[in-house]
């Protein structure tokens, strides 16, 4: 049976709040772990509402076919892939146009982050699974993977973080879920390397007028602001955690060798 979604008549309540219970400049709730799988050199999870996403990052590495390899610095490509079980109609296993796309703008939203020309010759490839998808799936992905290569010791020039930003029934909203992105007015994913300013994507599905545009531009970099501090803390953390891990064990060590000690 085909699941048949039903369609909302309004996307924004009377009471002012969306159909979601959020504010109309609210973010979603937002969980960043590092770290999360063993095999690779950088990852990361990401949950943005109900979208939960994996990055693993290998590299730089040896390139291989030899022949796509830049003499002047690294090839970074980015791969972002959807489960067949992360929507609600079935996504079929074979890798569809939209995936190509969104792995190029995940590619050139990245790229100026990075210090490709430390490492010429090589790879830095990034794996994006998404698990499950709730709209938004290219911002939350971009997040993931600038996290996971900042887990990766690759080094950066910044972070990068994105947020969409839209209109429904005729107001600006902070990251669109699904619905809104598919029944709203207009979508905007935009990534930024936020504390430089330079904005590395900007899209727009829909219609504003100049001064809604100029509105969401706003809207979308306290989104960013919010998210980049995030990502932040929870790198902040993770070395914080290393740091509290290894002065244990030297305090274990130094136990141990107290005790020899006074054996002797
Ligand atoms: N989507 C879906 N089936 C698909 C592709 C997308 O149901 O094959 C949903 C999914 O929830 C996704 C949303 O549509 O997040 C919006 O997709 P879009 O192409 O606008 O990209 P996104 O907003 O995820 O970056």
């Amino acid at each position: 049976m085909l699941f048949e979604e039903k369609i909302p008549e309004k996307l924004i309540r009377n009471d002012g709040l969306r159909l979601d219970g959020r504010k109309i400049d609210e973010l979603r709730p937002i969980k960043f772990e590092v770290g999360v799988l063993s095999q690779a050199d950088g990852s990361a999870y990401v949950e943005q509402g109900r979208n939960k996403i994996i990055a693993a990052v290998y590299g730089p590495r040896e390139l291989h076919p030899k022949h796509l390899a830049l003499q002047d610095r690294a090839l970074l490509r980015c791969l972002y892939r959807m489960a067949t079980f992360s929507v609600s109609e079935r996504k079929s296993p074979a890798p569809s146009r939209r995936e190509a796309e969104l792995s190029t703008i995940i590619t050139q939203a990245l790229q100026p982050a990075i210090f490709l020309e430390y490492y010429p010759r090589t790879s830095i490839d990034v794996y994006i699974e998404i698990i499950e998808a709730d709209g938004g799936t290219r911002c939350a992905s971009i997040n993931a993977a600038s996290l996971a290569l900042a887990d990766a010791g690759i080094p950066l020039r910044d972070l990068v973080a994105a947020c969409a930003v839209g209109k429904a029934d005729g107001q600006i909203i902070l990251d669109l879920n699904d619905l809104e992105d598919k029944y709203g007015e207009a979508d905007m994913p935009m990534a930024m390397l936020y504390r430089r300013g330079d904005v590395t994507l900007l899209q727009m599905d829909g219609q504003f007028t100049i001064d809604e545009f100029n509105k969401a531009l706003e809207l979308g970099k306290t989104g960013i602001s919010k998210i980049y501090q995030l990502q932040k803390e929870t790198l902040r953390n993770k070395y914080l955690s290393i740091r509290d891990e290894v002065a244990d064990e030297s305090e274990v060590r130094i136990e141990i060798s107290k005790e020899v000690e006074e054996d002797e």
